[in-house]
């Protein structure tokens, strides 16, 4: 288990407006990840612009922001092998049209603009823990013994 880590996890102003929010939380979960920290909040903008960032200088960076801070959303800490990679498998590529069904965008999701969830990448190293950092202080994260651990780990 030396390759555990936490990723972080948010459903998006769409999903929750849609009544999603526990559906996300429930693939996770089913899948043996273990929550770690969730809230709600509408994101002030400030912070919205720092976890998109990297965006800045693109076309669609303000109406971005501007959807992310539209209405409320649930940041989550996720934990487990691999976690970071086994959940943008989950969540599935960035245009709904590319997702493949069976993943939270191609199941849920139609529009590159509103796809249900945001999950940090992968190939940005280090974007698990950054990401953790802009929206969770260190006490918000809970530690405690997923009690099924030793079924769902060698
Ligand atoms: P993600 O990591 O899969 O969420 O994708 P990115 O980090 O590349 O982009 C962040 C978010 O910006 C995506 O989830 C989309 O909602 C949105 N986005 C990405 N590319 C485009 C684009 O070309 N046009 C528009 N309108 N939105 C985009
Ligand atoms: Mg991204």
């Amino acid at each position: 288990m030396s390759d555990h880590e936490r990723t972080f996890v948010m459903v998006k102003p769409d999903a929750f407006a849609r009544g999603l929010v526990g559906t996300v939380v429930s693939r996770l979960e089913d899948r043996g990840l273990k929550l770690v920290g969730i809230k709600v909040e509408t994101m002030p903008r400030e912070r919205a612009e720092e976890h998109y960032s990297e965006h800045e200088d693109k076309p669609f960076y303000d109406d971005l922001v501007d959807f992310i801070t539209s209405g409320p959303v649930v940041p989550m800490v996720w934990e487990g092998q691999d976690a970071t990679r086994q959940v943008r498998q989950m969540i599935g590529e960035t245009d709904p049209l590319e997702a493949a069904p069976g993943t939270i965008r191609g199941d849920y999701a139609l529009d590159l603009g509103r796809n249900v969830v945001h999950a940090a990448d992968h190939e940005d190293e280090g974007a698990n823990e950054r990401e953790i950092g802009i929206h969770f202080d260190d006490d918000e994260l809970i530690d405690y013994d997923q009690h099924d651990a030793e079924w769902l780990y060698e």
